[in-house]
This record gives structure tokens, sequence and C-alpha cells, in this order.
């Protein structure tokens, strides 16, 4: 059966000889396998599920809408209401500037609309050459062309000939591996803005459009940047009159413990993007929220090319526009952000527990999103934590945390807990494992 699909991000050979993990069903922070055994989902999916797996009220948005209106689309001067009040929503939520809302499927779809729209900018204010877009090693923002060559990982590029040529890279804002010996994280973040201030001289301010970050980079280990780095790196981009489009794919809607993850580092973006939280992944659906100067800049460019040569049939879909408005009905109801305030000291401070095992190498994190890396490739982990009733997702040596919203303390205890005994068990396998 494995051999049907061609599964992303999958070792598709190993895959078919070992088979795969088969969930069947959902409920609340838990999902479970075809054998009926439960699991905590330690990363809501793929970090999306934030309202975890049996809200019935995003099911019963879904079918309103479903048996209204199905589908229509926001081409050619057709609109419909769910569209625009989602919208409306949207920009209650941002911070100023931002003032337009472009809607698409995926984060993908909503990062490649960004770099389009940035590009459409600059050729609106006759700027031709400003076209250059800078991202980290390590971010992940897609897997579409141009998203994945702004993403900084290698098993994004090699083989798919990637990245694109405007596409440049700076250092990850990754202190533990990235710093000098001896280098303290304001003195860290200083010289990293240094380097992208000399990269944006090097290729020249005027090839150079913007700037993309996640606020804590997700994909790419979960690494949180240093104090005073966005500060830094916000003076250097003013300087050059570079954009910052914040990915908030996987930090928007409370992840951090703020509505986004630009508030709680202090970002100030011209465009933002979201998709996962948005619908809590129950229907896809994202969005690349612009600034007030850009979205005057596009409009009458539109009138003289003929309409805006950009979109996607079901971007804007009113079922996945009226889970979302659902999705975010619910996180103001139950006051998600406070929630995630409250409760994240569980998570966090119980990883931090584990920072002197000497298998641990680091542990880092913020609200409700972590990571704990290992001295060691984190597979083997993960395998236990599975085993003792717990998903959890490796990246590298690093153990990925992003489990529901919603989770209560006492499931986050129990998570944490998982992971402590996992890395017990992986002490008494490795032989020359210290025993704490
Ligand atoms: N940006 C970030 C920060 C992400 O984590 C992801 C997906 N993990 C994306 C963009 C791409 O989103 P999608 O997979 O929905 O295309």
């Amino acid at each position: 059966m494995e051999k049907a699909i061609l599964y992303p991000f999958t070792d598709l050979a190993r895959q078919q000889r070992e088979g795969s993990l088969r969930i069947v069903r959902g409920d609340g922070v838990r999902v479970y396998d075809e054998d009926g055994r439960a699991y905590l989902e330690g990363t809501s999916g793929l970090w999306c599920v934030s309202l975890g797996f049996s809200e019935n009220r995003l099911a019963g948005a879904a079918d309103r809408q479903l048996r209204t209106l199905p589908y229509y689309q926001l081409f050619n001067q057709r609109t419909h209401g769910v569209a625009e009040r989602l919208a409306e929503r949207l920009l209650e939520l941002v911070p100023a500037p931002l003032s337009a809302v472009f809607f698409g499927n995926s984060g993908s779809e909503a990062n490649d609309t960004a770099v389009k729209l940035v590009w459409y900018y600059n050729n609106a204010r006759g700027r031709p050459e400003k076209k250059k877009i800078i991202a980290h090693r390590l971010g992940y923002h897609g897997s579409t062309i141009a998203t994945a060559s702004l993403t900084g990982l290698s098993l994004n590029h090699t083989d798919f000939d990637l990245p694109l040529p405007w596409v440049r890279h700076v250092t990850c804002p990754h202190h533990y591996h990235n710093a000098r010996p001896g280098e303290g994280e304001e003195e860290f973040a200083r010289r990293l803005a240094g380097e992208l201030d000399a990269l944006i001289e090097a290729e020249g301010p005027e090839t150079v459009a913007a700037f993309i970050t996640e606020p804590v980079l997700g994909g790419g280990g979960v690494i949180v940047p240093p104090r005073g780095y966005f500060e830094e790196v916000q003076r250097v981009l003013h300087k050059h009159d570079v954009l910052l489009v914040a990915d908030e794919v996987i930090c928007g809607f409370g992840r951090t413990g703020a509505m986004f993850g630009s508030g709680t580092f202090g970002l100030r973006p011209d465009v933002m993007t979201f998709a996962k939280a948005l619908s809590s992944a129950y229907l896809p659906i994202s969005a690349t929220v612009v600034s007030d100067e850009i979205a005057e800049a596009i409009v009458p460019r539109t009138a003289l090319r003929g309409g805006l040569g950009h979109g996607f049939t079901t971007g804007g879909h009113p079922v996945c526009c009226a889970v979302a408005l659902e999705t975010l009905d619910i996180y103001a109801e139950r006051d998600i952000v406070g929630h995630v305030r409250e409760v994240a000291p569980v998570l966090q401070d119980g990883l931090r527990r584990f920072a002197d095992h000497p298998l641990v190498g680091e542990v880092r994190g913020v609200g409700l999103i972590a990571g704990v890396e290992l001295t060691e490739p984190g597979e083997r982990l993960v395998r236990h934590a599975m085993r003792r009733g717990a998903l959890l997702r490796p990246l590298g040596n690093t153990i990925s945390f992003c489990p529901p919203l919603i989770s209560t303390a006492g499931e986050l205890t129990e998570l944490v807990g998982i992971f402590g005994d996992a890395l017990e068990d992986l002490s008494r396998e490795l032989p020359n494992a210290v025993h704490p």
C-alpha cells in the first residue's frame, strides 16, 4: 500500500520496507492508531492542530457553510461575506500598518505570494532591480519552487536544482551552535546583524527587496533567536530600505504566548504570512497580509495591467474561511493566549529540568514551542516516546515539542514525563552514556 503514494518528507524506501503508523481518529490532544493505541500528539500534527483533534464547533462551522455556499471564488470582481469577515478579523488582530489580506491554501502559497507581492510592489515603485530575498540557513518557508529556495535546508535543495538565483541565505541565529567561544547573546546578535549589513552592501541595497524570517525557526530545529537579534536586524533593514516578511505559519495565533511571534520578539513586519493554526488545520487555508504602503502601490498597478495576475482557485474558499473564523472565535472566547502563558512553564520549565542530562545539549523554547537538542540523532528517543504513548518529531538531533494550544497542565506534565522516561530508555541503551 505504501507504494501508491509518494509521501512527503519521508524516506520512501524505508517506509516501503517498514510500513507506517496509521492514525485513524483523534480526541482532544490524543490520536489513536488502527490497533486502538492512544498517543499524546506532542507536535500538533505538523505544528498546526492548535485546538486538538475533536473540536466539534469547527465541524459545525464547516457543515453550515457547506450547506449554504460550498464554493465561490474571489476572482474577477466576485466576493463572499465569509472571506470578507475573515479578512476583517485578521486585520483587527495584526499590528499596524498591515491592511490587506491575500488568501491561499498553504503556508508555502502564503510565502510564495509574499515574494510575488513584494516584487510587484517594487515594480510598481519603479525599482525593478530590487528583487533579492534574504532568508536564514535552517529557516523553513515552504516547498514550492520559490519557498523551497527560501528554505535554508539542503534536503529541500539537493536534486531539485534549488535555490533559485535571487535568494541569499545568512547565518542561522542559533547561539548554541554558531556563537564563537565566549560570545554572549547580544554580541552574537550584533555580529549576525553586521553580516547581514555587509551582505546587503555587497549585493547592492538597490537589488535587495526583503528579508524573511520565522520568529522562532521551527522546522530547522526550534531555534529561538538570541536577545536583541531582531532589533539589530531591523535597524539594518531600515537603513537599506529592505522589507521585513514575518513567516508566522508556526508562531501565529498564540503559539509563543502572544497573539503572534512578531509580538513576542519585537518584529515590525511589512508582510505577515499565516496558515496552520489559522484554521487549526481542520481545512487548508493561508493568508498573506501586507502593509498599507504595499497595498496602495499594488492597486493602481492592477488597473494598468488589467488585473492582479495572481490567485488560486480555492484561495479564500468559503468553507475554509468559515472554519478559520470559528477558530479565531474560539481563540478569543477561551483566551488562548492567556491559556498558553499560564501553562507554558509546565512545558518550558519541565523540559529545562533535563538540561544537565548527559545526552542533552540544549533546551530552548517559548510559550508552547520547544526543542531539546540531544548529543545524538533524535530518532531513537522518539521511538521510545512513541512506545510510551507520545508522538514527537526529531529534527536532526533536536526533539521538537509543539503541543496543541488547548493542552492542560496535566497533559503537558504527562508529555514531559514521557520524554523523561524515553531519555532514560535511551541512556540505558547507549553503552557509553553516563547514568545520572
Ligand atoms: N512556513 C513555516 C514556518 C512552516 O513551518 C511551514 C510548514 N511547516 C511552511 C511555511 C509551509 O507551509 P505548508 O506546508 O502549509 O506549505
